[in-house]
């Protein structure tokens, strides 16, 4: 057995009991929900507490602290990639992450070439993705905007032969903070946002025949979320507590 960082004991209590009161009011709300723990800027020995007691999908935001993790930590952990990629990244995510899992944040026809040829060249297992879609239209966020351009990297996904090594799994969005407050919400309860990708889901699926699912919902919003249709959320600040802000 390789010897892997191990929280406190102490550590390991609170984030155990942090993680199962979130993931009650998931599973309260819809017992299919998957939560995914995001773990970015905490440390290794934080995902091990997790890790200990059963926990297998964490999310990670930035390729050179994932491939890190993903070496020093036990091998079936599944790693979701949620962060911005860039494109000179898709190797290193591709190559050096045991279990890459998913990959949350293809937001162009180019980074899923690049991440599919990656993978052929690597001969690298398939790898679930997600197309992450602006829904709220604020230009700081990344996403498809533009639905022809989603359409052309659908196309690629399911009809394009040499794309072997990814397999379409569903749509990813992040609320805009005013609609995750309710500020936005006109008074009512709903997530515009959220709203918007579940009814492109339901066009997706029609036309192409698939089961998209949805990952959306954070700390803040992911109760709505899943009230709104979200098979996947991805909880970090209310599992691990508050995280230094980052200065770019
Ligand atoms: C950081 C991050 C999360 C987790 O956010 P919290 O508010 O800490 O729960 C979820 N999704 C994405 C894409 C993130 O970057």
């Amino acid at each position: 057995m390789p010897e892997y960082p191990q929280p406190t004991e102490q550590r390991a209590l609170e984030l155990q009991s942090n993680y199962n009161t979130i993931l009650s009011k998931v599973h309260q709300l819809n017992p299919q929900t998957q939560l995914v723990a995001v773990s970015k800027f905490k440390p290794s020995s934080d995902i091990m507490a997790l890790y200990n007691i059963g926990v297998r999908h964490f999310g990670e935001n930035y390729v050179q602290e994932l491939v890190a993790k993903s070496q020093e930590l036990p091998q079936d952990i599944r790693w979701h990639f949620i962060g911005g990629l860039q494109s000179g990244k898709a190797k290193d995510l591709s190559n050096k992450v045991a279990n890459l899992h998913a990959v949350e944040t293809i937001d162009s026809l180019k980074k899923c070439k690049q991440l599919n040829d990656a993978r052929v060249r690597k001969n690298g297992e398939v790898v679930n993705v997600f197309l992450q879609v602006n829904t709220s239209g604020e230009e700081q966020k990344s996403g498809f905007a533009d639905e022809k351009d989603m359409e052309e990297t659908i196309a690629y996904l399911l009809e394009d032969p040499s794309c072997t090594k990814l397999k379409l799994m569903g749509l990813m969005t992040i609320g805009s903070l005013a609609e995750s407050t309710g500020a936005g919400a006109d008074g009512e309860d709903e997530n515009r946002d959220f709203k918007k990708l579940l009814e492109m889901k339901k066009t997706l699926d029609e036309v192409y025949k698939l089961d998209l699912q949805l990952s959306m919902g954070m700390s803040n919003d992911f109760e709505q979320a899943i009230k709104q249709g979200s098979t996947s959320v991805r909880v970090g600040s209310s599992i691990f507590g508050s995280r230094p802000t980052k200065s770019t």
